[in-house]
């Protein structure tokens, strides 16, 4: 049975199902699985089946202290009813490109998939652990989780939770998603500071606060906690799986995906659905401006002191990217994962040996593309082929066009120029919010007016292009703001404390 270990000390043991309860390891450390060879499949046993049959054999291979008929409720109990797709996450052709819509769930970011599943399996492994203590969720936010996080977590009993969002760092839609949350145990706050501080500030409240704190223990719903790491691998085989069946690829054909990345979680489980033996041949992780994974994955050099720049894909806007760590122990080993972490909190970089280099670059390449880029790309695709994407996957749809201009990488296509003849890997973007989430800089994009409201902007956006707004956000508007607290970055203790008892 695979048992998880801290990335910082292999010698700490836990199953999965603890490692869901604890969110992140007692030394700092992330938790993964000990040996990726014992998550090996034949990937023909995952693909014959629909998404929550794919679900279920992931989850199986991740969690399996869960046991399996467990395990299936808990995917049923995920998806029923929850998404607006039959597929959940539905691949779509545009252009020579096929685009992977995770965005069908209640909140309209690809954070759905695996926020549907967080609380259930967090619920279940109070029950194995025979865990009594009632919990609360610490999450920081770039835009998108917090919602999410409000949403799946929401009246769940015994558990309350917390979402830090930067004041002023996300959408309007974003921000009114968050403020108008109901539950009676949710709570989202504005720190004044960035993604960043607002990550850094919760990992540092887990190792300040002496937990259980007022009888209420600490859990995250951040990336961090493998419980939303794995739900994510799940679309991954799933776009492979559509692929197939549209006649892109034929059986075994290794594919590209391009993800936009800020955390670095959802391309991470793209490594795990390699690792597991899917046919991936690289993954493109395509940064913003903030383009400290761009430098990382050409020089091996991560450099956290750099400018921090808001962007119009704000949920990417993010310096030190957690889930880095995991990778990190995969290919560095215990010892230099350790040390970098080390010094990436002292002094803010670290170099990886040039043998560590190599073996991240036979897998990933970094690109980054500006907001114009991005602008550029929302742009020609809807004039070209009549699709509209968000700010975050046009990001990655720009850095696509380097990589293929770098690469050759995708036969002839009208997107730009269709020199590039040569056929190497299908492409697939993962397309991770609905556009209607940061409707200005979309209207802007496609060139149009800005309407005085955000209200307006997505009507206007809707009558435009046609696309269906989705349910979650068209009655966003109408609902009462529940949510108001705006708080300094050295306040977040004393609120947390003040909160604990309260909030679950
Ligand atoms: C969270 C988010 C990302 C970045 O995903 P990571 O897992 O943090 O790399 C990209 N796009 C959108 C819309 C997001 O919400």
């Amino acid at each position: 049975m695979i048992e998880y270990i801290s990335t910082r000390d292999s010698s700490h043991k836990v199953s999965s199902s603890k490692a869901i309860l604890d969110g992140q390891a007692p030394d700092g450390g992330l938790y993964i699985p000990e040996d990726l060879s014992e998550i090996a499949l034949d990937y023909h046993d995952v693909i014959d089946k629909d998404f929550k049959g794919m679900a279920e054999a992931v989850w199986n291979k991740f969690f399996p202290d869960y046991g399996e008929e467990t395990i299936s409720e808990l995917v049923s109990a995920s998806y029923d009813g929850k998404f607006s797709s039959p597929e959940i996450t539905p691949l779509t052709e545009v252009g020579c490109n096929y685009v992977l819509e995770l965005f069908h769930g209640p909140t309209a970011a690809f954070k759905d998939v695996a926020l549907s599943a967080l609380p259930n399996l967090m619920t279940k492994a109070r029950e194995l652990n025979d865990f009594t203590d009632r919990i609360l969720i610490l999450t920081a936010t770039s835009g998108d989780t917090g919602s999410a996080a409000l949403h799946g977590f929401s009246d769940v009993p015994g558990t309350g939770i917390i979402v830090f969002y930067p004041h002023e760092g996300v959408s309007d839609t974003q921000k009114l998603q968050m403020v108008t949350a109901g539950g009676s145990n949710t709570c989202a706050v504005a720190v004044r500071g960035n993604f960043d501080d607002a990550q850094t500030g919760v990992k540092a409240l887990f190792r300040e606060i002496p937990h259980p704190v007022r009888g209420v223990s600490l859990s995250s719903a951040n990336s961090i906690n493998i419980g939303r790491l794995v739900p994510q691998i799940v679309y991954y085989f799933s776009a492979y799986k559509q692929l197939l069946e549209a006649g892109a690829i034929t059986d075994g054909d290794k594919v590209n995906f391009a993800v936009p990345t800020g955390n670095f979680g959802d391309i991470m489980a793209g490594y795990f659905a390699l690792k597991m033996g899917l046919p991936v041949n690289r993954l493109i992780c395509a940064s913003n401006s903030n383009d400290v994974l761009t430098e990382f994955l050409e020089t091996g050099h991560y450099n956290r002191k750099r400018t921090f720049h808001k962007t119009t894909s704000p949920s990417m806007d993010i310096l030190v990217s957690s889930n880095l760590e995991r990778l990190l122990y995969y290919v560095c080993g215990e010892e230099h994962t350790r040390e970098y972490m080390q010094a990436l909190s002292e002094n803010g970089e670290y170099q990886l040996t040039p043998e560590e280099l190599e073996k991240i670059k036979s897998v990933f390449v970094g690109i980054c593309a500006n907001d114009e880029e991005g602008s550029s790309a929302i742009g020609d695709i809807y004039h070209n082929y009549n699709y509209l994407m968000d700010t975050h996957t046009s990001i990655a749809w720009a850095c696509l066009r380097k990589y293929r201009d770098k690469e050759w990488a995708y036969s002839g296509c009208s997107d730009g120029d269709d020199s590039a003849a040569q056929h190497h890997a299908v492409n697939v973007i993962l397309s991770t919010a609905s556009p209607y989430k940061f409707c200005s800089s979309v209207l802007t994009a496609i060139g149009e007016e800005l309407e005085l409201s955000d209200e307006m902007n997505m009507l206007k956006c809707h009558e435009i292009t046609g696309v269906p707004v989705p349910e979650g956000l068209s009655k966003l508007f109408g609902r009462e703001i529940r949510h108001r607290d705006v708080i300094e970055v050295a306040d977040m203790k004393k609120y947390v404390i003040d909160h604990a008892e309260k909030q679950v």
